[in-house]
């Protein structure tokens, strides 16, 4: 009798995983710029390079699996997974490519996905194609697409060279695919959406949640992400990790 009750248990829990099992949360951070900041802009938009390591060796010690979106099938396959974006392109990106070599380890592979907007690429305060080559070189680095222009979508005519002009121009410079874009602003509607899935895979908003897999239409054109800002402590990064 106690043999059978276990048996149907157990086919019980193969049928109807539990939430625990079948849901994980997923944190997807936002961050910009990564350098001390000086004065110029709004300064919530950059995390000091001390800080942002302090964050990274966080991460690092609580066993998360940072991934970038070519490895989505691998979230439910490894411990804790995590995805770290940045916004914008900025030159000073750069600063996290020496604090990823000092924190990868056999346990831990740093990784990120830098989301570029195509035309500004090359600009004065922007990485270049050759610093975009140099982070995919490095294996630490996805780069993905913030549009060509960095428009309000929701609002502008020309979705098509924003979206699939932005994917090819980037294509070009990197020889990697490019599946994911980050919408301008996190402003996204079911027209963009529709435009966004003929390019690619994946949508990100700045909606501030995990992203957790239901089954919904379009929910991977809606991901969520966790904005890391200049005051964020590294408690509060804690706390950040935990909530949502
Ligand atoms: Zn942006």
């Amino acid at each position: 009798m106690r043999k059978i009750s276990v048996f149907v248990i157990l086919v019980l829990t193969v049928i109807f995983p539990s939430p625990a099992f079948s849901q994980v949360k997923v944190p997807v951070l936002i961050y910009h710029s990564i350098d001390a900041y000086t004065g110029h802009g709004e300064k919530e938009l950059y995390v000091t390079p001390e800080n942002f390591e302090k964050q990274l060796l966080y991460l690092k010690k609580q066993g998360y699996t940072p991934l970038t979106f070519e490895k989505w099938q691998e979230l439910k396959r490894v411990k804790k997974p995590i995805f770290i974006t940045f916004d914008d392109g900025y030159k000073n990106n750069l600063t996290i490519l020496p604090i990823f070599q000092r924190a990868a380890s056999p346990q831990f592979h740093p990784a990120a996905t830098i989301f570029v907007i195509s035309d500004f690429i090359g600009r004065p305060n922007r990485l270049s194609p050759a610093d975009l080559k140099k982070f995919v070189d490095s294996g630490f680095f996805s780069i993905q697409s913030h549009t060509a222009t960095h428009p309000d979508l929701t609002k502008t005519k020309n979705l098509s060279y924003e979206l699939a002009d932005s994917k090819r121009k980037i294509e070009a410079i990197t020889s990697q695919p490019v599946i994911a874009v980050a919408y301008p602003y996190g402003k996204v509607n079911s027209r963009v959406v529709e435009e966004t899935k003929k390019n690619y895979t994946f949508g990100l908003s700045t909606i501030p949640k995990f992203f957790t897999e239901s089954g919904q239409k379009n929910e991977n054109y809606l991901i969520p992400r966790l904005y890391v800002a200049y005051s964020t402590t590294i408690e509060d990064f804690a706390k950040l990790l935990k909530e949502s």
